[in-house]
């Protein structure tokens, strides 16, 4: 077992892994106590020696984008040819984080724009993101949130948290929360169970999610204890960010396995990085062996346009690729969703191979996997149910009130409903208003103004 192996090569004082040692090193606390945040350590348990200006150069990116390895993950790295290694590329600093392109940003998912209070981010109708902690056990070098990497690493106060409780609190469209951050599975277990115990007792709240990459970067840390504070609450979901099958160890799948044990359901989100999964071959290897875990491959994100990620950006076409080697090809339940969170804070959107060719009154033209076409042909009438969110006039057994949903329709769904009057969505300030403006004075009435949404 490479980790094993790699324990012995971390203590140099000890030439065998002890019993001892290895509780030690199976102690999550352990673990990050002996963090790895110098280039010397990682030569020395690497085996390798840089020279004086590669030295300068990693140290130069570290001053910029700080650098936390767990020891459990850098000895998953294969020594014998570490710079072409998944898992060192993802942990490891490189220069070419510190060349600035044009199109980088700050904060390209508006992240901290589309925030009302500190800690929360609202930009769906009934979902928040809520930074619960902003530790991490690791930092990614692909890391979105890479602008507050090393910032103070300081777990938010309980007042810090009560203003994100208050915020959903008092916000009834709000229906599932994402503990995010940071990890949320660096918090202590005393301190996670209290955000969850009164995040659950918020009425309207009815999932709470959980993002961590400890399963894949110390998974030590998903003990009996934390399992414990988590199987008091049966709506929680947990999403983990494994990009490589590589990082499926036994200890991993171990922490897996504790947590599917605990009826908790798991996710997986990757994201396409250059050099290091921009290959079918290896994303299918990856979703297998997530699948073979319980855990069900959620999103692929396509590389954000953060400051210092341009040498992990591949093209939107590796994704598609990718898309058009899974579906059909292997289980349903194996293919994930791939996305791009569209800079601005536009939020995910799905990109996909398209398979809907062509279609008639009557037919649709589509195309499988093979490359089969092959024609759907619709029913000869279809009666449109026309909704006008009146229940008592219609036959489907909905049965709502008007004022049972919380919800507005918004966005494409306003155009396609029945109910709403709003015929296009235009976006604000468009040249032809301007140019026409003059002409809206003289001639008022005769124009019908577009909606704005
Ligand atoms: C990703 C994200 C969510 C959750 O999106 P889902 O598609 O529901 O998984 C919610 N809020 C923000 C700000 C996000 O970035």
């Amino acid at each position: 077992m490479q980790e094993t192996i790699q324990m012995t090569q971390f203590k140099m004082d000890k030439k065998r892994v002890t019993d001892d040692y290895y509780a030690k090193w199976k102690d999550w606390k352990w673990q990050i106590k002996n963090t790895i945040r110098k280039v010397e350590t990682v030569e020395k348990i690497l085996g390798v020696t840089f020279d004086d200006d590669k030295r300068k150069v990693i140290q130069g990116t570290i001053d910029k984008f700080p650098m936390a390895i767990t020891p459990y993950y850098l000895s998953l790295v294969d020594k014998s040819d570490y710079e072409n290694d998944p898992v060192f590329k993802q942990c490891f600093p490189d220069s070419q984080e510190l060349q600035l392109t044009n199109c980088d940003m700050e904060d390209p998912l508006h992240e901290d724009k589309d925030s009302p209070v500190p800690g929360i981010t609202h930009r769906y109708p009934d979902r928040v993101l809520f930074h619960t902690s902003n530790v991490c056990a690791m930092y990614c070098r692909h890391c979105t949130r890479k602008r507050k990497v090393g910032d103070q690493d300081s777990i938010p106060s309980k007042d810090q948290i009560r203003i994100g409780i208050e915020y959903i609190k008092n916000a009834p469209e709000v229906r599932d929360v994402l503990l995010s951050g940071g990890d949320p599975f660096m918090l202590s277990d005393s301190y996670l169970e209290w955000i969850l115990d009164e995040i659950s007792a918020i009425p309207h709240v009815e999932v709470i999610r959980i993002g961590t990459r400890t399963p894949v970067v110390l998974p030590y840390r998903i003990t009996d204890g934390l399992i414990k504070v988590l199987e008091k609450h049966d709506n929680i979901w947990i999403n983990t960010h494994f990009n490589h099958s590589r990082e499926i160890t036994s200890s991993s799948r171990h922490a897996l396995k504790k947590l599917a044990k605990a009826g908790i359901p798991l996710g997986n989100q990757s994201v396409l990085l250059r050099g290091i999964n921009d290959c079918p071959r290896i994303m299918k290897k990856l979703v297998h062996a997530l699948v073979a875990n319980r855990v069900r491959p959620y999103y692929i994100y396509q590389c954000d346009l953060s400051e210092g990620l341009e040498h992990f950006r591949t093209n939107v076409g590796k994704g598609i690729e990718i898309m058009e080697s899974l579906r059909g090809h292997t289980s349903g339940f194996a293919v994930p969703t791939y996305v791009i969170d569209a800079p601005g804070g536009g939020g995910k959107i799905p990109v996909m191979p398209n398979y809907l060719i062509s279609w008639s009154v009557n037919k649709v033209v589509l195309r499988n996997y093979e490359g089969v076409i092959t024609t759907y042909t619709m029913p000869d009438s279809y009666e449109a149910i026309e909704c006008d969110r009146n229940c008592e006039s219609c036959d489907l057994q909905l049965k709502l009130n008007n004022e049972d949903e919380e919800d507005v329709v918004v966005g494409i769904s306003k155009l396609l409903c029945d109910y709403e009057d709003e015929i296009t969505l235009t976006p604000e300030n468009l040249d032809r208003d301007r140019r026409n403006q003059g002409a809206d004075e003289v001639d008022e009435e005769s124009k019908q103004e577009p909606a704005r949404i």
